[in-house]
């Protein structure tokens, strides 16, 4: 059963059953539309030379004689024995412009003029022919007869079917495939005819045929240089043939001796031989165009739409606005950019698999197609859109994109997200996505806001940002990066056990920026490792400097970003300074965050045990301010908990405060980790966290982060007393 299917698709596929995409088609009928331009210079050529050859035959020789040709004056002989010629080089003259048109992407008003005139005079000239009777004036059989007849009519029908053409492409400005279609049928039938007229009298009215051959000429243009589906070529080259041959066979010219033609029975074989072959030779074409357009077909679309789902990329959507012009003034009037960001979204990969999740972005694509419509809506990445559209109901649509959203979440927290853009005149699309990006970054964590437009206060930003990214590089080289020291100390003695090192940029143009500045944004940029080994690199030096001129020295700890142990190789950047400046590793301390940990990536806890068996003491930082706090302390041995700052912030009021880090610093004695806590600021809490227990403090009330001279010298002058140190 199945090979019957197969083998009954094939039959289909190869017969041309199958209806064709509108891409295959329209890639067909310019297939067939550049063949006929060459075709029809070729008849040009063609036929001026029959002109010189019917000239130099028989109108020169019988100039004075035209009643041997039945025509009454010498003009007349003239236009008898050539006008035949002149309308088939007007109608090609005509295809040829047509065709020249169709494929040009741009109109021209002299090209639109020259095919109207052309196609005008297909159509009045045969007919004027028709009125004046000329056809009657032809000596020659019944066929000969009705052939010129329907030739005299499928020339005007031609015409037509070119001045409709024209005129839809110039309304409508683009072309109309099933219009164009028409016209290479009217053209082939032309051919046809023509062929047939030729063939057929030189045929009957000669008994040594010259141009017989017309007809074949024509055959093969019609079938081989234009292509049909197979079905519609069968048909057609069976029928002609047929009906051909049953004339050539059957028909009695009368007066004419039938014992002088040189139809012989032998030609029958090569002319169903013929037949054949130009048959299959038709089918073969036609597949190799379909499956080239197929091909072509898959490429485009590959480039231009998401692999995912049936949307645009964001990509083609940049080039759309920009090579169609849409940022000139008057398109991009009243218009805005979105990007539109499912926050929260990763919750259903991790919670329902990828597979879902891919669903998921589908279901979102085509609700967002079906708001904003499929021309300007992109994918640009995982759970980015990007949509160009009207400011007019914008709030609706967002409202509806919202509540599709919350439908299709099914119980899952996804929140919607959209910056917006609206573009000055001539405004670069792909700069715009940027900015309506950030527009949409600034909500990000505020849960209530869904959509935010750009003003002009964030280029500001923008800007900043951009000249962080460019500047990374040149502000470690030359210095603009150094990092502060934020004293440590015991809890019980208040003396000096350590510093923590804050990183700082003091920039020529912006002056002081702070960690909150350039952190996130070299994060984001994937830049952050580039700035964390300068601040190694920068610890480490002034360490084995303060050694070398005899100046005591304190443990120090350096903060890591979760994105260091992609992006560099921690342990040999720490592993080269220690080496270079010869420092213990007792006195660097890594600070990492629970969030970093709690990712649970393979690679970070590969590391950090690397880097405690190496000597360094790993500290985990902000401990209690994320999800999965409990969670990091199971699974690792730390050498010291800090505690977040925000437990203390509102220590006064609230007596549970007190309770929840009394709790956290027993749990971590108990776990056999020493504790710190952040952010102390006040003598009641350094009071209280001694007497909990809680080793190491750190904050404003023991000192805030100090350029590192000022801490070298506050160390020197005994304000800042170190006490034990490992
Ligand atoms: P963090 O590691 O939690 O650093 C503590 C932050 O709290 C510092 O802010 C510090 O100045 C501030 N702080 C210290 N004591 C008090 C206090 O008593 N009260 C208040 N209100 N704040 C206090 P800073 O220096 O702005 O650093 C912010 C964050 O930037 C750091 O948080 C850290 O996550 C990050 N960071 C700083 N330097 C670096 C670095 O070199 N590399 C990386 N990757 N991150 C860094
Ligand atoms: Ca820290
Ligand atoms: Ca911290």
């Amino acid at each position: 059963m199945n090979k019957v299917n197969k083998a009954w698709d094939f039959f289909i596929d190869l017969m041309g059953f199958r209806r064709n995409s509108k891409y295959v088609r329209t890639y067909l009928n310019d297939a067939n539309i550049k063949s006929s331009i060459y075709m029809s210079f070729i008849i040009i050529v063609l036929e001026i030379w029959m002109i010189i050859r019917q000239l130099n035959e028989y109108i020169v020789p019988n100039w004075s004689t035209p009643e041997k040709y039945g025509y009454a004056s010498s003009t007349a002989l003239f236009f008898g024995m050539t006008s035949l010629y002149y309308l088939f080089i007007m109608c090609s003259v005509a295809m040829m412009v047509f065709g020249i048109i169709h494929l040009r992407k741009k109109e021209s008003d002299n090209l639109f003029i020259a095919n109207i005139i052309l196609g005008s005079l297909c159509v009045l000239w045969p007919l004027m022919l028709i009125l004046e009777n000329q056809v009657g004036n032809i000596k020659g059989t019944n066929v000969n007869i009705i052939t010129l007849f329907l030739l005299y009519f499928s020339m005007p029908l031609f015409g037509a079917s070119i001045i409709g053409n024209s005129l839809y492409r110039r309304i409508k400005d683009k072309n109309n495939t099933a219009l164009s279609i028409a016209v290479i049928i009217c053209f082939a039938l032309v051919c046809l005819l023509f062929g047939i007229k030729v063939g057929y009298s030189d045929y009957i009215s000669s008994s040594k045929p010259k141009m017989i051959t017309t007809f074949l000429t024509m055959i093969v243009f019609v079938a081989c240089l234009l292509i049909w589906k197979p079905y519609i070529s069968i048909v057609m080259l069976t029928s002609i043939f047929i009906a051909f041959l049953f004339m050539l066979k059957n028909y009695n010219p009368g007066n004419n001796d039938v014992s002088k033609r040189i139809w012989l029975e032998g030609d029958e074989i090569n002319y169903i031989t013929f037949l054949i072959s130009l048959t299959v030779i038709t089918i073969s074409i036609y597949q190799q165009r379909v499956t080239e357009a197929k091909k072509d077909e898959k490429l485009i679309h590959d480039a231009i739409y998401d692999h995912l789902v049936e949307i645009h990329n964001t990509r083609f959507l940049i080039d759309k606005i920009v090579t169609n012009e849409f940022i000139n003034p008057v398109f991009s009037k009243d218009k805005i950019y979105l990007f539109i960001n499912l926050f929260n979204f990763r919750i259903v990969n991790d919670q329902r698999g990828f597979d879902k999740g891919d669903l998921f972005i589908m279901k979102v694509a085509r609700i967002i197609i079906k708001i904003f419509g499929p021309e300007f809506s992109s994918r640009q990445s995982d759970d980015h859109f990007v949509v160009f559209t009207e400011t007019l109901g914008l709030e609706g649509k967002i409202e509806a994109l919202n509540k599709s959203l919350a439908d299709i979440s099914e119980g899952l927290f996804i929140r919607l997200k959209v910056g917006g853009y609206r573009p000055k005149p001539n405004d670069n699309p792909a700069r715009s996505i940027d900015k309506a990006r950030y527009a949409c970054g600034m909500i990000k964590k505020k849960s209530e806001v869904i959509f935010l437009e750009y003003d002009d206060k964030m280029d500001e930003k923008v800007r900043k940002r951009q000249y962080i990214v460019n500047h990374i590089d040149e502000a470690i080289a030359k210095g603009w990066i150094c990092a502060y020291y934020q004293p440590v100390v015991w809890s019980k003695s208040n003396s000096l056990c350590g510093a923590e090192a804050l990183c700082r940029w003091i920039d020529p143009n912006y002056g002081f920026l702070s960690p909150a500045d350039f952190i996130p944004v070299l994060e984001e940029a994937r830049l952050i490792h580039k700035l964390d080994s300068g601040v190694i690199q920068f610890v480490c030096s002034n360490m084995r400097r303060a050694i070398d001129e005899g100046r005591p020295v304190v443990p120090i700890s350096i903060n890591f970003s979760r994105l260091d142990f992609e992006l560099m190789d921690v342990v040999s950047e720490l592993e080269k300074n220690v080496k270079e400046y010869k420092i213990d590793r007792n006195y660097i301390h890594v600070e990492i965050t629970e969030s970093a940990l709690a990712d649970n990536l393979d690679k970070i806890k590969a590391t950090v045990g690397e880097l405690q068996r190496l000597g360094y003491d790993i500290w985990l930082d902000d401990f209690g301010s994320g999800y999965s706090s409990l969670n990091v302390i199971k699974d690792f041995q730390f050498d010291v908990v800090k505690i977040d700052m925000t437990f203390l912030t509102n220590f006064d009021t609230n007596p549970r405060t007190k309770y929840i880090i009394d709790c956290i610093v027993q749990l971590a004695d108990r776990l056999g980790m020493q504790t710190l806590t952040e952010g102390v600021e006040t003598k009641e809490e350094a009071k209280f966290l001694e007497k909990i227990g809680c080793g190491r403090l750190q904050g404003y009330l023991f000192g805030k982060p100090l350029k590192l001279s000022d801490f070298e010298e506050k160390i020197q002058n005994k304000e800042l007393k170190i006490g034990k140190l490992l």
